[in-house]
């Protein structure tokens, strides 16, 4: 998935709350990975491919501070 696409997704779902069920590589636009590994549903990134597995146990504040 592109940055962009992320970006797009991320602004479209907003502050609901998604479980990250799959995540994907992310790429910038040229088609490049840069590292890091985004939620194909809400487009969060992440630095690690299972991020979304270790976020299930441990409740993450960083989400709370998305709704500025
Ligand atoms: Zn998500």
């Amino acid at each position: 998935m592109k940055i962009s696409e992320a970006k797009a997704l991320e602004m479209r779902r907003g502050n609901q709350p998604c479980n990250y069920p799959f995540l994907e590589m992310e790429r910038d636009e040229i088609g490049t990975s840069t590292g890091d590994y985004v939620c194909t549903r809400c487009g969060k990134a992440g630095w690690d491919g299972d991020w979304n597995k270790l976020r299930e146990n441990k409740k993450n504040p960083e989400q709370r501070q998305r709704n500025s």
